[in-house]
């Protein structure tokens, strides 16, 4: 087993400062995330938006995302007056955006320039180009909850219950319960206080995980019966057809980690799920184990995200698109 000593950069306070500061003077806020948000945009949100309100109950928050709230992070406090738009009507003076790359990546449902007098660019992902007025971005912090974490941590106010909740549900669901890569020291340290502040974990592992619809297990059987493996079997490719996805009567969230689990066969490092959608183009969710950097095939297509999970969109139609996938797949697994 090889030995793994992450150094980690100290947080740099004057942006969270600047951040705070931010807060406290705006009166009205958008808080938003990447479309189809995962429970880390949604605790990230919901921990936000209940800070704002306890520096002042007076300020106006809204919580607005291009896509619904997974059916697995429903249950979070504030979860039910999270609004699923195609466009945001008005100006803010606050927008905060969390893990996207840019305006496109939250769906195009907002214009910066005209709707936001200020805009905090909250993200831990590799590649983020800094498109805020401030930028409070960490690459080797597991999750955007860890950063709401140091945020409410520098406010000087206790955590409460329902942000603690929130801040580790986001941080479960990006680490796959800190089984991944990207949880380090810093990322137990700060679940323990959460903990402290007397998070459920027994429940929360329950409400997250064991909750799935039938219809997902339906799903998963089909995507699993018709995997190809690739390049020595190293390569998983997972794919769904917009017809199958129908008649299987199936909704995005049932989608939920059905790409990890090509990465359970022992000779297999990387897995694929590409999901079709007909007009749009087909939806590429890339996973990898150890060194394998998949987010430079993501990125080939225009996509991002992390060394070891990454997706894209893929403009064409879904057999073409197999063959992109496994042609930037090749140069991985089999250059030269
Ligand atoms: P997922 O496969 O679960 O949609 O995403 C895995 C990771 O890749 C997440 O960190 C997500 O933010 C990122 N990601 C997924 N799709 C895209 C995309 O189209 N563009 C960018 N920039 N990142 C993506």
């Amino acid at each position: 087993m090889k030995k793994t000593i992450q150094k980690i950069p100290p947080t740099d306070f004057t942006i969270v400062d600047e951040i705070l500061s931010t807060l406290r003077e705006g009166h009205s806020f958008l808080l938003s995330g990447h479309q189809n948000p995962d429970g880390d945009v949604i605790g990230s949100e919901l921990a936000m938006a209940s800070l704002i309100r306890r520096l002042d109950p007076r300020k106006k928050v809204d919580i607005l995302n291009c896509g619904p709230v997974p059916k697995s992070v429903a249950f979070l406090p504030g979860a039910d007056q999270i609004g699923n738009v195609k466009k945001v009507e008005g100006k803010y003076d606050v927008v905060m955006v969390f893990e996207c790359s840019g305006a496109d990546r939250m769906g195009g449902i907002i214009d910066f320039e005209s709707q936001a007098v200020r805009v905090i660019n909250v993200d831990h992902h590799l590649h983020n180009p800094n498109f805020g007025h401030i930028n409070f971005v960490e690459p080797t912090t597991s999750s955007t909850g860890e950063l709401i974490y140091k945020i409410i941590e520098r406010s000087g106010l206790e955590v409460d219950l329902d942000e603690a909740v929130c801040m580790f549900t986001a941080m479960v669901t990006d680490t796959g319960w800190f089984r991944y890569g990207n949880t380090n020291e810093q990322t137990l340290q700060i679940a323990s206080r959460l903990l402290a502040a007397g998070v459920p974990v027994a429940d929360l592992s329950e409400r997250v995980y064991l909750s799935k619809t039938e219809t997902a297990l339906r799903l998963l059987a089909w995507v699993l019966s018709n995997m190809t493996l690739h390049f020595d079997k190293r390569v998983a490719l997972l794919t769904i057809p917009e017809q199958t996805f129908k008649d299987l009567g199936a909704r995005p969230d049932d989608l939920e980690e059905v790409v990890n689990q090509g990465l359970q066969i022992e000779s297999v490092v990387a897995s694929v799920l590409l999901k079709e959608r007909k007009g749009v183009g087909v939806k590429a969710s890339i996973r990898s184990k150890g060194d394998w950097d998949i987010n430079k095939v993501a990125r080939v297509f225009g996509g991002g995200g992390h060394k070891n999970a990454s997706g894209c969109q893929v403009n064409q139609e879904l057999d073409e698109a197999k063959v992109s996938m496994l042609r930037e797949l090749e140069k991985l697994f089999q250059p030269g």
